[in-house]
Formats: structure tokens, C-alpha cells, sequence
């Protein structure tokens, strides 16, 4: 219950098992908030072929795969394995038979450049990569520059077959004797502290960190959701998820979204995942046509094309019955819009993050369409608090920075102690997000952490600006993330130009336009798209920071700010 100056979801949290693996839980443990799945109910679906892939294949290729990879590198106990990979049917497989070996999975965006694998592969210090075949390249590069052996890159083949270079999963499953491998099993209350997901947030400051995410805390997130939700429970009134739903596998799994709520929890939940591989607009509408999709996960920008893309129009979406959107803000406009393209659906929003193994808040049940500007309700199980700049508490409808504690909270980010204190504090997480609760709904208002969200993808400045530092031009930076109608934010650098630069600058603003240009190639050429500069470059005397030296960024952004809504 909510007290004055902590908040909570009224609903109990039904028992969580902690000596349980994520497998174990998905594909074995009977809970009360669980239906069963029927045999004609597949998991997954391929979106391409149509092909399903239902219990008994999933169970054979999870365990043939952990076979496998026991017998041909001896993967084991705390043992890292990267999944560099879009959406593939076989991904939860992957992640399954690493995790009954007692091994951990780093899943890695595969959009990612050379560059930016090696970081990962580093920080995590992975062992073995699993590798889309169109990504091969790119992983092969990386995982020598890391030291991890050739042999050890294994392809899934794309949709269809094609070449493959190496090692393909089906050959490795193929190799396998047989179904039975030495399962690893966990103690009574181990699942808290034993690892699954080393997954990558840039947390209130600084560069991307491997953030622990231990067993229960997954299963955890799931359970809550489906207490949230009434899952299996005979007396709900309205049941917005029940076995056979279908639900479009779009975001991608790297990301803790979708890998926690749009896979894990939809398992759970009994329905099957139509795998889609990348994001095309006019391909999604196909899809969800195709498949007569009921639920949606999305992330705000694919909300914003829905409202307003003109093919929308040439498809039925009246067997859509539940649409959330999460990884960043949405506006109430945009929910109301998207009530009328899906009008038998359900719409409200979600919010959370890595450090918290996803999902604090989700819009209830029995709202058909989230209460305007929330973020959603807050989730049986978490606790909050709203910490107002003087330190003190804040009461309900006042606001402050969201802190929280639950049963989902990670552990803190791998080898980074200064780090871990910042963010982990006596067991609560703060999230560096500004918030007001109001009836244990959450309104986001702000954000104070550095981080930039394009497109529900994380941007780190400190990773930027790093990265700019290394440009001869540059001698001071400062990137900020400024508002997009599409992407939520984009990048923008402030730079502060090298003096002995500066000199051997020609006159005219051609020259400018030039170097500004010469900029934000530098990032486009070792980054991912989403961090490129698309808010461009400008140039300035000085950076403004507090007399400690730290970047004083609000100020830039606000000013960015301010300047845009005078047009
Ligand atoms: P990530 O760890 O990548 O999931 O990023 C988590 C951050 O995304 C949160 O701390 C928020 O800043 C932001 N976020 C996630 N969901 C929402 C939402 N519904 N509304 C506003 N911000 C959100």
C-alpha cells in the first residue's frame, strides 16, 4: 500500500522462486499466474516463412545446444557468450542453453561497428559469439581484436538459409549426441545473485557499463507484470492476455525491453512471437496484417508513423487488442490518435529500465486507454520514492527524482564500483528520471541523467565526447541530446575549436560548414546510426562547467531548447 512518502501497487506479488534458472522457470515451473500453452500454440513464428517453431522443437534445440557447447568448448558457470544479432528464431534458444550451462549472455546491438563489439566483448569479456550471418564480418574482426579465437564465432543462418561462413548453430546442433547435458542447478536463493544478462546502459553518467542482471530478477519482472496484468486469474474482468495471443516481435531482443517484456513475459503468457528482423514501416503494417497480430510492443517513434504514414489505412488493425509503448516519452496525442486506428485495443505506456531488468510501471487493466501524459502504474512488487533536489521526500503530486527498489532491481554494473555507488544505493535504484506520482501513476517530466534517447536507444555524451576528443579540431566538447519529432532526441556537439586549429583555418563560413562536416563524420564513421550528430555541430568559446569541472549540460541543452521554441 502507499504510504505518504512511498508508493506502491496495491496488488500483492504471488510467490517468486529463487533457486530457479531463466529456463527452468520458462520451460518447466508451473505458477499460478502461468496458463498453459496449447500444443497447437507455437512460441515463436518466423515472420518471413510463416513457420512456427512449437514446444518440442524448442526444447530439443535448446538442449542439443547446450550439449553442444558443454562438450565442444567446455561453456560453463560465469562462462560470457555475446548474441550479436537481430531478431532470429532462434535467440531465446541461444539464451536458454547458455543459461542451463550456468553461463551468462551479452546480448549486443548488430548494428554496431567494429569498434563498438570490441568495447563490448571487452567489458563483458566474452568467450563466444553467436552471429547473424549477414553480421559476420563485423564479428569475426571484433572478436580477434579481443583475443577471442575464430573457431569460437557461431552463425545463425538468416531466414531462408544462404551462405554461411563458419560454424552454423544447426551444425552444432546437428553435433550434439543427444538432448542430455549436465544442467546446472541453483541453491535456494542463488537465482538473486547468479548471473544471466550482462546487458549495456550508460546509467546517470559516463560510457556504456555491463549491467548485472541476475536470474530472479528476470523472473521476477515477469511475474509482477503478470500479477499487474491478472494473467490466469479466473476472476478478472477484462483478459488482455490469455494463450494464443500473437504478439509482433519487433523491438529488438539486444535491447532489455523486448527481450524481458515482448519475450519473456508473452512466453509466459502463452502466446507466439512473430520474429521480425528489422524495422520497415510498410513491412510492420504487412506483418501485423499477415499474422492478425493482437498485441503490440512498441517504442514512440513507430507510434508516431502509425498516426501518421499514409498507408495505414490500406490495413485492419481491429484485431490489435493491446498496444504499449515504452523506452521513451509519448505524448497523450499521439495514444488518442492510435485509439482510433486500433479501436479495440487497449493503449497506454510503460516505463523502465536496464538497471531495473525492465518494467516499473505499465498501464492497467482496466484502462482501455492509459490516463493522458503517464508513464503507467506502478508494478506490484516495486517500491517507490520521489527525492526532491533538497534531499528530502516528496509527497504525492510533488516532484523529484524516482528511486526505487523491487525485486527486478540488477545488481550494479560489472567491475565499475564508483559507478555502482552512484546508481545502486542500500538496494535502491535511482533511476535519473524526474518524476511526479499521482495514485501510484508515474509521470515522467524530465530527465536528469546525461543519457539521450534516440528512438529508445541510449546515447552516452560521455561516449561522444570521448570519441570527438580524439578529432584534431577539437579541444573541448559537450553533446547533448535536443528534442526530434521522430526520434524523441538527437545528438548535438558543442565544440570548443583547437587554438593552433583555429590558425590554419581559412576565412568564410565555407570553411566552417567544412569542418563541421569533417565533425560529424568523425562519429558516423565508428558509430552506430543512431549516435550520429543529426543535431548537428556548433561552435563555442567555452564549455560552461562548475568549478569542479564538470560539464554543466543542462545549461547547453535548455539553451538549445529555449532557442527552438522561438523558432
Ligand atoms: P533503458 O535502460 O535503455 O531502457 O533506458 C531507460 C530510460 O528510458 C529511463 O530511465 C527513462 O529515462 C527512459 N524511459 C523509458 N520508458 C519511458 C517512458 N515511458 N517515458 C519516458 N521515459 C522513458
Amino acid at each position: 500500500q502507499t504510504t505518504a512518502l512511498e508508493f506502491r501497487s496495491p496488488v500483492p506479488l504471488p510467490p517468486i522462486p529463487d533457486d530457479l534458472t531463466i529456463p527452468q522457470f520458462m520451460l518447466k515451473y508451473q505458477h499460478s499466474l502461468r496458463p498453459s500453452r496449447p500444443h497447437n500454440v507455437p512460441w515463436l513464428i518466423e515472420d518471413r516463412t510463416g513457420k512456427g517453431v512449437f514446444t518440442e522443437e524448442l526444447l530439443t534445440r535448446t538442449h542439443r545446444l547446450a550439449n553442444a557447447l558443454s562438450a565442444r568448448w567446455n561453456v560453463g558457470e560465469d562462462d560470457v557468450v555475446c548474441v550479436f544479432s537481430p531478431n532470429h528464431v532462434d535467440y531465446p534458444i541461444v539464451i536458454w542453453a547458455v543459461h542451463s550451462l550456468g553461463a551468462v549472455v551479452t546480448p549486443a546491438n548488430p548494428s554496431y561497428t567494429i569498434e563498438e563489439l570490441v568495447y563490448q566483448l571487452q567489458i563483458s569479456q566474452t568467450r563466444l559469439i553467436f552471429v547473424h550471418s549477414e553480421f559476420v564480418k563485423t564479428a569475426r574482426t571484433a572478436a580477434q581484436r579481443a583475443g577471442i579465437a575464430e573457431d569460437r564465432v557461431v552463425v545463425l543462418p538468416a531466414s531462408g538459409g544462404g551462405k554461411v561462413i563458419g560454424t552454423s548453430i544447426d551444425e552444432l546442433i546437428s553435433s550434439a549426441q543427444s538432448t542430455a547435458f549436465k544442467e546446472y542447478h541453483l541453491k535456494p536463493g542463488q537465482a538473486k545473485s547468479k548471473l544471466a544478462f550482462l546487458s549495456f546502459s550508460s546509467g546517470t553518467t559516463g560510457k556504456p557499463k555491463a549491467v548485472k542482471i541476475p536470474h530472479y530478477s528476470v523472473i521476477s519482472n515477469v511475474i509482477q507484470m503478470a500479477a499487474h496484468y491478472k494473467v490466469n486469474d479466473a476472476c478478472a474482468a477484462k483478459k488482455l492476455f490469455v494463450p494464443g495471443d500473437v504478439s509482433l516481435g519487433v523491438l529488438p531482443f539486444f535491447h532489455i525491453y523486448g527481450l524481458v517484456v515482448t519475450m519473456h513475459f508473452m512466453f509466459f503468457c502463452g502466446a507466439s512471437i512473430v520474429v521480425i528482423p528489422k524495422f520497415s514501416f510498410v513491412e510492420f503494417l504487412k506483418s501485423i496484417a499477415r499474422h492478425r497480430i493482437t498485441h503490440l510492443f512498441v517504442v514512440p517513434p513507430q507510434v508516431v508513423l502509425m498516426c501518421k504514414h499514409p498507408a495505414v489505412k490500406d490495413y485492419d488493425l481491429t484485431h490489435v487488442r493491446y498496444v504499449m509503448s515504452g523506452a521513451a516519452p509519448l505524448s497523450g496525442e499521439l495514444v488518442q490518435q492510435l485509439r482510433k486506428l486500433c479501436p479495440n485495443a487497449s493503449i497506454g505506456q510503460g516505463y523502465g529500465m536496464t538497471e531495473t531488468s525492465t518494467s516499473l510501471t505499465m498501464f492497467p487493466p482496466d484502462q482501455t486507454i492509459g490516463t493522458i501524459g503517464s508513464a503507467g502504474k506502478l508494478i506490484p512488487g516495486v517500491t517507490a520514492r520521489v527525492v526532491k533536489a533538497d534531499g528530502s521526500l516528496a509527497g504525492e503530486g510533488e516532484q523529484g527524482e524516482l528511486v526505487v527498489t523491487g525485486p527486478s532491481m540488477a545488481l550494479g554494473y560489472l567491475n565499475n564500483e564508483a559507478a555502482t555507488k552512484e546508481t545502486f544505493v542500500d538496494g535502491w535504484v535511482r533511476t535519473g528520471d524526474e518524476v511526479i506520482i499521482k495514485n501510484q501513476e508515474v509521470f515522467v517530466v524530465d530527465r536528469l541523467k546525461e543519457i539521450i534517447k534516440v528512438r529508445g536507444f541510449q546515447v552516452a555524451p560521455a561516449e561522444l565526447e570521448g570519441h570527438l576528443l580524439l578529432h584534431p579540431a577539437v579541444a573541448d566538447v559537450c553533446v547533448v541530446g535536443i528534442p526530434d519529432d521522430y526520434s524523441g532526441e538527437v545528438p548535438m556537439a558543442f565544440v570548443v575549436i583547437d587554438t593552433k586549429f583555429k590558425a590554419t583555418l581559412g576565412q568564410g563560413s565555407g570553411e566552417v560548414e567544412k569542418l563541421k562536416k569533417a565533425i560529424t563524420e568523425h562519429v558516423s564513421v565508428s558509430k552506430v546510426q543512431y549516435k550520429w550528430l543529426a543535431g548537428g555541430v556548433e561552435f563555442i568559446e567555452s564549455i560552461p562547467k562548475n568549478p569542479s569541472g564538470k560539464i554543466l549540460r543542462r545549461v547547453l541543452r535548455d539553451a538549445v531548447k529555449e532557442k527552438m521554441k522561438k523558432g
